[in-house]
């Protein structure tokens, strides 16, 4: 376990590429404080934006999952996960709102389990696969383009207690969401969610976003991330995590259900994420079972260029593959709904939807928390939200508060110590 004798006065945040670089130090109230501080203007956006989205597609109030997150997960956090919960107060008094809304906003996802996620692309490749040997992790995030556009948060934290690490993450975020981090103590992570869940709860669990934020700054082994996930498994957030060890290049796939659980490790080979479980218990138990056309093109894809790739994959191959357009369903390059890099709005989808960044690392990059980061779609093609908005009408809620996302380039980020 590693020690950050640091102050929080050496907080700080910067823009570059769209994105937004913040170090937060200290104690966990004093690092919430300064996060609150800095991301106010942002998650005061991002609120007004939650309220629409709740309204347009559930029918309820923000306010309902706000009174919801503090009677279902309030004497949870507080009681079991202390240190995300004084960080937690440190947001909430720095940023001006409610510990209880800081809690509903970090658990929304889990409180308002939308019917079916299709969240991500992603990869983990070591061994034979990669160039150096070493791990080489990607990822990008799907989802609506309205609640995704405040994604674009690089965190790092130096907590006085535990691990340091980076997140990719959203304003007032003590976890990733997205799902991508590295953390010191030698562990990458990132996840898709799988599709079809039936998403059933089980009461008294614990949510998905302290679970895995305990993983991040406490666990150092594998087995630990095992364990913390599937004790108290709130049932609130299916995905298929894909781990790495960056100091023995042991990767692994944790099929996390609602009550089952499977695992797979290697030190050889890939595992890809696009939303499917592989896993026959919680395939038949927990899910619709069919597979959607973008699942079966976007994994069918990613194992194709795990394959062509295979001995060279390094994070110059991990961008262009996370950035990759090519439709196994239509057998051409095809942006859209069943790329790697999703564009579901050149699709003809109704929903206004598709990836929002890209990530990297490896297991060089890890040692010094460094990251590879584009932000608004992997591949850099640039969004109009009046072009796309003349191209099709789509509901107003989806749209008003839409921003354009230029194309930008990647950028390399890492640890300040
Ligand atoms: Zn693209």
């Amino acid at each position: 376990m590693t020690k950050t004798k640091n102050s929080a006065s050496k907080s700080s945040a910067s823009k570059k590429e769209g994105w937004k670089i913040i170090h937060l130090y200290g104690t966990a109230f004093e690092r919430g404080v300064k996060y609150g501080e800095i991301s106010k203007s942002d998650l005061d956006e991002a609120l007004q934006i939650i309220e629409v989205y709740c309204k347009n597609t559930v029918g309820k109030s923000w306010k309902h999952f706000v009174d919801l997150a503090a009677t279902k997960y309030m004497p949870n956090v507080r009681d079991a996960y202390p240190e995300i919960y004084d960080e937690i107060r440190g947001i909430a008094a720095g940023s001006g709102r409610t510990v209880e809304e800081i809690i509903a906003w970090n658990g929304y996802i889990s409180l308002i389990s939308p019917a079916d996620l299709l969240r991500c692309s992603a990869f983990i490749a070591t061994g034979n696969y990669t160039s150096d040997g070493n791990i080489v992790m990607a990822h990008n995030t799907h989802d609506l383009y309205i609640t995704e556009q405040n994604q674009n948060y690089i965190v790092y934290m130096y907590p006085t207690e535990g691990y340091s690490f980076v997140i990719q993450s959203f304003p007032g975020g003590v976890w990733s969401m997205s799902d991508f981090f590295v953390s010191s103590s030698g562990i990458v992570g990132t996840e898709t969610t799988i599709a079809g869940h039936n998403a059933r709860e089980n009461p008294g669990g614990h949510p998905i976003f302290c679970r895995i934020r305990h993983c991040i700054q406490f666990c150092g082994t594998v087995e630990e991330y095992i364990a913390r996930l599937s004790d108290n498994n709130g049932g609130d957030y299916a995905c298929s995590w894909l781990l790495g060890n960056v100091d023995d290049g042991e990767i692994a796939k944790i099929e996390l259900g609602s009550t089952e659980i499977s695992v797979e490790r290697k030190n050889n080979g890939y595992f890809v994420g696009a939303n499917q479980v592989e896993d026959r218990w919680i395939r038949e138990k927990e899910t619709a079972g069919n597979l959607s056309e973008s699942v079966v093109s976007r994994k069918a894809r990613l194992e194709e260029l795990m394959e062509k790739h295979a001995g060279a994959i390094n994070h110059t191959v991990a961008k262009k593959i996370i950035a990759d357009h090519y439709d196994m369903k239509k057998g051409r390059v095809n942006p859209g709904p069943n790329s790697i890099c999703k564009h579901s709005e050149l699709g003809g989808g109704k929903e206004l939807k598709g990836a929002v960044d890209g990530k990297v690392c490896t297991g060089e990059s890890a040692k010094r928390l460094g990251i590879w980061a584009r932000w608004g779609s992997s591949c850099g093609t640039p969004f109009s939200v009046n072009k796309t908005k003349r191209r099709r009408h789509y509901p107003a809620w989806q749209t008003r508060f839409l921003k354009d996302r230029p194309g930008k380039k990647w950028i390399f980020v890492c640890s300040q110590v």
